[in-house]
């Protein structure tokens, strides 16, 4: 089997609030906000990842760490064999080139100054990766291969639907040729109707292209129709992973089961009861000792309020952090 194209190893990412880093959370000054508490996974080349948390878990913050958008605390990030964390920021902004990310907001992500040509050769520019004509070049077969026609190509943002929007961020993003692309909750800000678009859209591109995605959602439902493995995250860790058809069909740990049992497209094969959760998710700031998912899990014995579980290998291919297995 060849080498994976991502390694992560014991990422960590931890906001300072002493420093001011995180003013959402001043409130509670001079706490670590472990929005990144050691994560590790590996993943093939044209592969996707899915992860999929509720809002505050971690799973964007994630996404960012892995690209350096933000600086990882701790930990390694391996893209290609290459030890990201150890670049220094001039070769890493060059590779960059190879890693892009598709943001959630079409909206807010295009520059409402540039027109659609500016904005998609962008990165082609800043890489030095063409001169002027085959700009050009590439950057209308780009607009062709996400469905813009060549007459958008001297248009506004403005100008556009929320879901032309989010081809003309995708042709920004594929149009320097990476081979991961982080896709923070692409879809969520555009209509439901649309949604299906764009994910067609994504998968055919991976198809053509050979991309990795790492596919960041808090809606199981997309997560599940994109990915060919999954990682249930919550308060900075993971605790489930493996293989998206098996962990969709009957996922391990307590809290990707409630997880999953929101969901309302469930085929009977895979049909239970609602679970729900207890209370809400417990601030980054204080998380509970022990397993992190303690205070609200139905299984809760009295070993998991001091033990913290690690992720070990279970059924099918997928690793659970959880003391029940
Ligand atoms: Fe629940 Fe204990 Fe498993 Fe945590 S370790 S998910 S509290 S059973």
């Amino acid at each position: 089997m060849s080498a994976p194209l991502l390694q992560v190893e014991a990422l960590h990412k931890h906001f300072d609030t002493r420093r001011g880093l995180e003013t959402l959370y001043r409130r509670a000054e001079g706490a670590l906000v472990r929005a990144v508490d050691g994560v590790s996974f590996t993943l093939a080349r044209g592969q996707t990842l899915g992860i999929i948390g509720e809002s505050g878990c971690g799973k964007s913050t994630l996404g960012r760490a892995i690209l350096r958008l933000q600086e990882p605390s701790a930990g390694q990030v391996r893209f290609d064999g290459i030890d990201l964390l150890g670049l220094p920021r001039a070769q890493m902004t060059r590779l960059r080139r190879r890693m892009q990310l598709i943001f959630q907001d079409p909206y807010a992500s295009l520059n409402p100054r540039r027109t659609v040509a500016q904005t998609v050769g962008l990165p082609l520019q800043v890489h030095e990766a063409a001169g002027a004509a085959e700009r050009r070049e590439r950057v209308a077969a780009m607009l062709a291969r996400v469905g813009l026609s060549p007459d958008h190509i001297h248009r506004y943002p403005h100008q556009f639907s929320g879901g032309q929007r989010q081809r003309i961020a995708i042709a920004r993003a594929l149009v320097s040729n990476p081979e991961l692309v982080v896709c923070d909750e692409p879809v969520s800000a555009l209509d439901v109707s649309v949604q299906a678009q764009i994910l067609a859209l994504l998968r055919e591109l991976q198809g053509a292209l050979g991309l990795t995605y790492v596919f960041v959602s808090h809606n199981l439902a997309v997560v599940g129709a994109m990915s060919d493995r999954i990682a249930v995250m919550y308060l900075g860790e993971i605790v489930e992973i493996g293989p998206a058809r098996p962990l969709l069909h009957r996922p391990l740990h307590p809290y990707a089961q409630a997880l999953l049992s929101a969901l309302p497209q469930r085929t009977r094969a895979t049909r239970q009861a609602r679970i729900r959760l207890e209370g809400d998710l417990p601030s980054p700031l204080a998380p509970p000792d022990g397993c992190k998912f303690h205070t609200r899990c139905r299984h809760v014995m009295p070993r998991c309020r001091t033990e913290r579980p690690a992720l070990r290998p279970a059924e099918d291919g997928r690793e659970v952090a959880c003391h029940l297995y």
